[in-house]
């Protein structure tokens, strides 16, 4: 099972990718990780890159396109699930072509709905694990006192330079006009489902599960 997750910045994208990992041993493929990991890298495309995704603008289609075409590969092992790709039309034409050349079915794109208010609100407030991922939330699940995360003892919490106000308000701007219109493109397509994604994280995951088994059958 191929599958797609849209959702406007602070969805839940990551957090639902992460639970398919681990129920269904999919392999995510995050643009957004793979990008900060090239900036982490000091590489020639993190030094282009910093800036424009800390303003919370889209890297230029070549290179996510990019990304994506090397690491796909004839028959993977596993179900595919792209995080965060495509995010402009250009780019799902580029997917259909890379996907076909693999020969791989793209087999649901989930639409995870959240309203803006309670996104600038989940995103002012999250850090993250470096070493485990894990996500916090200053009010809901804060970082322990001492500093260090609950799941894996590393002392390695950060924010995302690109999770301030300025820029999440940028982002959803680039959502709307950019990224939005893959929901029309993919219904015409027959695969989009739409998943309430103020649900809590158990139950959005229930109803993505639910998608799957109904387009499995
Ligand atoms: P994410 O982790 O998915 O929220 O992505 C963080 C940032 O990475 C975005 O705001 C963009 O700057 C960049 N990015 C991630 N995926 C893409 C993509 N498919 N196309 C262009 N830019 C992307």
């Amino acid at each position: 099972m191929n599958i797609i997750l849209i959702g406007s910045p602070g969805c839940g994208k990551g957090t639902q990718a992460k639970r398919l990992v681990a129920r269904h041993s999919m392999i995510q493929l995050s643009t957004g990780d793979m990008l900060r990991e090239a900036i982490e890298s000091g590489s020639g495309i993190g030094k282009k890159i910093k800036d424009i995704m800390t303003a919370g603008h889209l890297v230029t289609d070549d290179i996510v396109i990019k990304l994506i075409d090397e690491k796909l590969i004839k028959n993977p092992k596993a179900g595919l699930i792209f995080d965060g790709f495509p995010r402009t039309l250009n780019q799902a034409d580029a997917l259909k072509k890379i996907l076909k050349k693999n020969s791989i079915k793209l087999d649901a794109v989930i639409v995870i709905e959240v309203d803006d208010n309670t996104l600038i609100k989940r995103i002012v407030t999250r850090s993250s694990c470096t070493d485990c991922s894990k996500l916090y939330n200053d009010i809901s699940d804060p970082v322990p006192a001492d500093g260090k995360c609950a799941h894996c003892g590393s002392d390695k919490i950060v924010r995302r330079a690109d999770d301030n106000e300025k820029s999440i308000k940028e982002r959803l701007v680039v959502y709307y006009k950019q990224t939005s219109p893959l929901i029309g493109y993919y219904h015409a397509h027959g695969l989009a489902h739409m998943v309430d994604g103020l649900a809590s994280v158990e139950d959005v995951e229930k109803a993505i599960n639910h998608i799957l088994l109904a387009v499995d059958e």
